[in-house]
């Protein structure tokens, strides 16, 4: 936890020093440049031409927040100016896939693009190398216990030959002498040893949080707290596994909100992501260790069934379907009572098909059939075999 809050903290951190270096040079004035003397006529104009530059992405900036609404946050800020200036070729990409395909972006969507970008970027590599220093630690750790038993062997050993010495009659004095800086050697040893293992374990400790912060970043949709269609994949297979070595039923289902463009048209997309969050909560109360759900994308949910027959677990979709379009939901930006939601679902039982893909394609065209049919229903799949 103390690693994500310290991780955020470095991501504002850094925000704020490129916001710094961005106004600096709005103003004319670069971190390395010195106050211009009096300036030649052709710097004066190139500088003119760059300040008025600077003043057009600014305006720019202003312009796009405002059209899409967003908030004066430095999250938005950024997202903004890297779109702009081209600076961050994946937010680039995600912004023109959003507005080709919605025409508008919310502080949600912002949010949920970022945190992606941040999964991505803590996934492969930095993840290695987390794992390589796992592994280091390992080996040192391995070192030290080999190296603490061979010094307590050694202690040992020296240990018999003195009292060997005190059998054979020796002078008691020399070698009682001995045997007290033999033991004083011994104890500073494990203390040298003791404190290596403490620094190790210190170490060990704050990798494991990174690695299981870098986890869930990489697991989680950041709008609805729900796991991703990532994190269900794995799931799924996971739970697979488990359902057949003890033949039980597994079953798995597709739900998608209905007409959710008019929601979002209707009443803004800062609404659409709290119903999206709100439906997410409801699917996420059927859910434990045998029931899982994930959002897909966008306004699709996935969930699996583990020790569910698919009439089973058609029938617990169909009562959080039932709940949803029975309530009275009320836009909380104007108090006013919006039109019902619901969802349409489809269901299909894993161990009729292939594999757990075909079985979720089963589940989709189920949840097609239920949308031809006039939505806000559940469909079974019919059985591949
Ligand atoms: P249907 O009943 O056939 O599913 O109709 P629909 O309008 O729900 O489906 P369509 O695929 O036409 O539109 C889905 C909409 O969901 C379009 C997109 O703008 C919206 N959407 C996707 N992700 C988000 C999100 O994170 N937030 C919001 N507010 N809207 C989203
Ligand atoms: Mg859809
Ligand atoms: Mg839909």
């Amino acid at each position: 936890m103390a690693n994500a809050t310290s991780s955020s903290a470095n991501a504002q951190h850094g925000l704020t020093d490129r916001l710094t270096r961005w106004a600096r040079g709005l103003s004319g004035k670069s971190e390395d440049e010195p106050e211009p003397g009096p300036p030649a006529r052709n710097a004066n104009n190139s500088m003119m031409r760059e300040i008025n530059r600077r003043r057009q992405l600014y305006s720019d900036i202003g312009d796009f927040l405002f059209a899409h609404d967003l908030d004066l946050t430095p999250l938005n800020f950024s997202v903004a100016l890297d779109y702009m200036t081209g600076a961050n070729i994946g937010v680039e990409k995600a912004i023109k896939a959003v507005l080709m395909e919605r025409g508008k972006i919310t502080n949600g969507w912002v949010e949920s693009v970022v945190a992606e970008q941040r999964a991505d970027e803590v996934t492969p590599e930095s993840l290695a190398t987390m794992l390589d220093k796992v592994e280091e630690n390992l080996a040192q750790f391995g070192g030290l216990v080999h190296e603490s038993r061979n010094s307590a062997k050694d202690y040992g050993a020296a240990l018999q030959e003195q009292a060997k010495g005190l059998a054979d009659g020796e002078n008691a004095a020399p070698v009682l002498s001995r045997l007290v800086n033999l033991t004083r050697s011994m104890v500073e040893k494990t203390r040298q040893v003791e404190n290596q293992m403490r620094e190790s374990q210190k170490q060990t400790q704050a990798l494991k949080s990174s690695l299981e912060s870098a986890r869930r970043a990489a697991e989680h949709d950041h709008l609805t707290g729900l796991p991703n269609r990532r994190a269900f994949e794995s799931v799924l297979k996971e739970e697979l596994l488990l359902a057949q070595a003890q033949g039980e039923q597994i079953s798995v289902a597709f739900c998608d909100i209905d007409h959710f463009k008019i929601i979002n048209d209707t009443h803004g997309h800062d609404t659409g992501d709290r119903v999206l969050k709100f439906v997410a909560g409801l699917l996420a109360k059927v859910s434990n260790d045998r029931c899982h759900v994930a959002r897909h994308g966008g306004e699709e949910f996935v969930m699996l069934f583990r020790g569910k027959t698919a009439p089973e677990a058609c029938e617990l979709v169909d009562g959080v379907r039932a709940d949803l379009a029975s309530r009275n939901l009320v836009n909380r930006s104007n108090g006013e009572r919006m039109e019902k939601i619901s969802f349409s679902a489809g269901v299909a039982n894993v161990h009729a098909y292939e594999d757990p893909r075909a079985a979720l394609k089963a589940a989709d065209r189920a949840l097609y059939l239920a949308k031809e049919h006039g939505r806000n229903r559940v469909y079974l799949a019919a059985d591949a075999d």
